[in-house]
């Protein structure tokens, strides 16, 4: 048995063979798990429980499905961090919050989704400061769907240009902040996404060997993170 971590999935309708690989995913490999987490980004936009796109919903399906076999665990992503109960009702998941411990298989191991450590950018952590303010969100909410589907188009504008003059480096994540939420919460191995660069990172930490390991995104392939007793490997999924 293995504990599965995915994220950034980003599920639009612009890829939907995406979509049907998740859904493969979802009735094959996920159905042998321990435990299933998908640590941020699972949807482009999520902009509401009380309006779930009709492109999501076999997904959703799908999720409710595996989650009466499976432990779903779900963190918010920066794209789709306004899923609330109504979400977890439908899906059967729980939500987490921003940083969780987890033992895996007897490693305390932290869960990001990983904007948190891309602290370098400025411009982002700023914007993620405004739509992160419960009083904005809320008054998001109170809005029609029309107008909330036209708003997260001007972000993704915006936040698109922006990202194409900005160096790579600075969309990293900062190592100074990787390793002042490592010591924290007390742990040698942290799990995030985000960055979309997958890789299994060592480095000492309180002179002793730390692991971050970056999940990969859903774009050209699938990807997964399988952990079990005594081991993690980064896997492909097409
Ligand atoms: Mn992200």
């Amino acid at each position: 048995m293995a504990t599965l971590f995915i994220s950034d999935l980003h599920l639009s309708q612009d890829r939907p063979e995406i979509t049907q690989l998740f859904l493969r995913f979802l009735q094959g490999p996920a159905r042998q798990a321990e435990a299933l987490y998908i640590l941020g980004d699972l949807f482009e936009v999520w902009l509401g429980d009380d309006m779930v796109l009709p492109d999501y919903q076999t997904a959703i399906t799908e999720l409710k499905t595996l989650s009466q076999t499976v432990p779903l665990y779900i963190m918010h992503g920066n794209r789709d961090f306004l899923m609330r109960e109504g979400f977890e009702a439908m899906t059967g998941s729980r939500l987490l919050g921003e940083e969780v411990v987890i033992e895996l298989y007897g490693i305390p191991t932290l869960l990001m989704h990983g904007d948190t450590l891309c602290t370098d950018d400025l411009a982002y952590q700023q914007f993620r400061a405004m739509v992160r303010n419960p009083q904005w969100q809320t008054e998001l909410l109170t809005r029609t769907p029309a107008e909330r589907l036209e708003l997260a188009r001007k972000y993704r504008e915006i936040s698109k240009t922006e990202t194409q003059g900005k160096e790579a480096a600075i969309m990293d994540v900062n190592q100074g902040s990787v390793e002042q939420a490592m010591r924290k919460h007390h742990v040698q191995q942290l799990i995030h996404g985000h960055t979309h660069r997958p890789a299994m990172h060592e480095f000492k930490l309180n002179g002793q060997v730390a692991k971050r390991i970056v999940l990969a995104d859903w774009y050209q392939t699938g990807g997964m993170l399988v952990c079990e007793a005594g081991s993690c490997r980064l896997a492909t999924i097409d």
